[in-house]
């Protein structure tokens, strides 16, 4: 039989992310349900189901679709989960997100980027989540704690705020390391006796930026 074109990228894509280690049929299945051709526009839409980055607007980009599994997976997601995304960018993380756990919070600091992402998270009827402009280096007092805590931009160390707003019990999967150099990706456990911290690979990402942007 015939596969078509659409079929067989999308078969590529789910080989992709089971090459790289991501094994949580939960976690396959949200990717797989979300299309991320929406969350890239233009010409680089065409390459959305390629295993790699792509430019999005305000100079950031949308992460490589086997590291957002992979990010994804290490939270270890339970479906009465109330997330904290630091990074919103194309809304993508936050999309998958959605389908695993009760309710996503993200937060960008870029207004231009959680305006464009609120509209797809109606167009999509992904209800909830909620986008907000703030800096996330603070967290987002008003809601915290959180079950769950993710970072989709290198701080140098983890943000106090945030470790301070993740409940006993928590996770908070994020890369640290300067930015232009080589980051690795670290999970941070809190338990009744303090932090434990796992570092899980080398990562790429764009820095975590203080104060809000320009648009
Ligand atoms: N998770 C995104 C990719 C994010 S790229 C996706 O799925 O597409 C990193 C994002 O972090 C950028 O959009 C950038 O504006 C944002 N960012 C950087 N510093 C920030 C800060 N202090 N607070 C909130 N967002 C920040």
């Amino acid at each position: 039989m015939m596969m078509d074109e659409a079929a067989q990228q999308k078969m590529q894509f789910m080989f992709a992310l089971r090459s790289h280690g991501v094994t949580d049929a939960r976690v396959l299945s949200a990717m797989e349900a979300i299309d991320r051709s929406y969350f890239v526009k233009g010409i680089f839409s065409a390459r959305a189901y390629e295993d790699t980055p792509l430019p999005i607007a305000c100079g950031q980009t949308i992460s490589q679709p086997s590291v957002v599994a992979m990010m994804t997976q290490a939270l270890k997601l339970s479906p009465r989960d109330k997330v904290l995304e630091v990074g919103t960018g194309s809304g993508y993380q936050a999309a998958i997100l959605s389908q695993l756990v009760r309710r996503v919070y993200t937060v960008d600091r870029h207004a231009r980027l959680v305006k464009d992402a609120m509209s797809l998270f109606r167009r999509l009827d992904l209800n909830n989540i909620t986008a907000l402009i703030a800096d996330g280096s603070y967290g987002l007092p008003e809601q915290a704690p959180f079950d769950r805590i993710i970072l989709t931009a290198a701080a140098e160390d983890p943000p106090g705020p945030l470790l301070a707003q993740l409940k006993v019990g928590g996770i908070m999967v994020l890369p640290v390391g300067q930015s232009d150099a080589v980051q690795s990706l670290i999970r941070v456990t809190k338990t009744e006796d303090g932090l434990h911290y796992d570092e899980l690979r080398p990562v790429r990402f764009v820095p975590l930026v203080e104060g809000l942007g320009k648009d």
